[in-house]
């Protein structure tokens, strides 16, 4: 089975097909904040987030959303000058405002040059039903992602990462947000302190049994000024190697069904402030090596996607 040269439905395939033509993803910073960060729910954040919010490669948090998005684009159009766009809210949780703050971000988003949709990353207990019927009015104008961040259904990983919220949540989120018609994309963590392969595959298989649209799967990277890196000094957990990283996505990529769309296959911070695992940079020889071990192997996405959960 095969997506365009890929062994996996990709994001680039996904789009391709379904605007005709190259869509880009400009990461945004709206200039909000979390309420795992301001003391709502917590103050530490989820361990792993950075001071940018896990929104590292995001516009400047101190421009104007359209500034961010022209900056951006410009860059872009070198390359691809007749390329269309989907301003992606990235950075903290983007639907924690009052849903007029929403409203006016979102919407000026949308009225940006070449934009034909719109991506939102938020956390599931942040779509109150105000917020959900904004959600609804702009998906029935445009098209719309909604992105979650799930990172692990495991209960003792929710805890140590301090995710503070539970697995049916996640769950109802979903379902909310496709009665709306949002296309649902799920942030999944490969490679979280003391879990093992199946705890991860048990992560992916739940959001496949979610009926998410797609997933992203994310190695674990540790940044510095984080919560993760004090606790990887003080217990010097085991961080994934190259090998376990690439036979683990090969795994998780067999039972994903071909329908639901893999944006990403990996995830990298800002070289300066990388503690491990160093061989998250490298980007192109990680997807590479994807694609070899898929092809020696004779795996493509969902070849194995009946399997069971494990201890769910
Ligand atoms: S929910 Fe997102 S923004 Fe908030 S602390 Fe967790 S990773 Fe960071």
């Amino acid at each position: 089975m095969y997506w365009y040269d890929k062994r996996f439905h990709s994001l680039n395939y996904f789009l391709k097909e379904t605007f005709g033509e190259k869509i880009i993803k400009i990461p945004l910073d709206g200039g909000f904040t979390c309420p795992n960060r301001d003391g709502t729910l917590s103050n530490r954040g989820c361990i792993f987030c950075s001071s940018r919010g896990s929104g590292d490669f995001a516009g400047n948090r101190l421009l104007p959303i359209n500034e961010q998005f022209e900056e951006i684009r410009n860059s872009m159009k070198k390359k691809w000058p007749k390329a269309k766009y989907i301003p992606y809210f990235q950075a903290y949780t983007n639907t924690y405002a009052p849903v007029e703050v929403l409203k006016d971000k979102f919407y000026e988003a949308l009225s940006l040059p070449d934009v034909v949709g719109i991506s939102i990353a938020t956390r599931p207990d942040c779509l109150s039903n105000d917020i959900l019927s904004l959600l609804k009015d702009i998906s029935k104008k445009t098209f719309l992602f909604v992105e979650l961040g799930l990172q692990t259904t495991k209960e003792s990983s929710i805890k140590l990462i301090n995710r503070c919220y539970e697995n049916n949540v996640f769950s109802k989120a979903v379902k909310d947000l496709k009665s709306i018609n949002a296309n649902v994309v799920c942030h999944c963590i490969l490679g979280l302190p003391y879990e093992t392969k199946d705890d991860m595959l048990n992560t992916v298989k739940f959001a496949c049994q979610n009926n998410v649209n797609g997933i992203k799967l994310q190695l674990l990277h540790i940044l510095k000024n984080t919560e993760l890196n004090t606790l990887y000094k003080k217990e010097k957990f085991k961080v994934l190697t190259f090998e376990e990283y690439i036979d683990i996505v090969v795994s998780c990529l067999s039972i994903i069904p071909e329908d639901i769309v893999i944006h990403r296959l990996t995830a990298e911070g800002p070289r300066k402030d990388l503690v491990a695992p160093e061989f998250s940079i490298e980007k192109f020889k990680i997807l590479n090596t994807i694609d070899n071990t898929l092809k020696s192997l004779d795996i493509y996405q969902g070849k194995n996607a009946n399997t069971k959960v494990v201890n769910l």
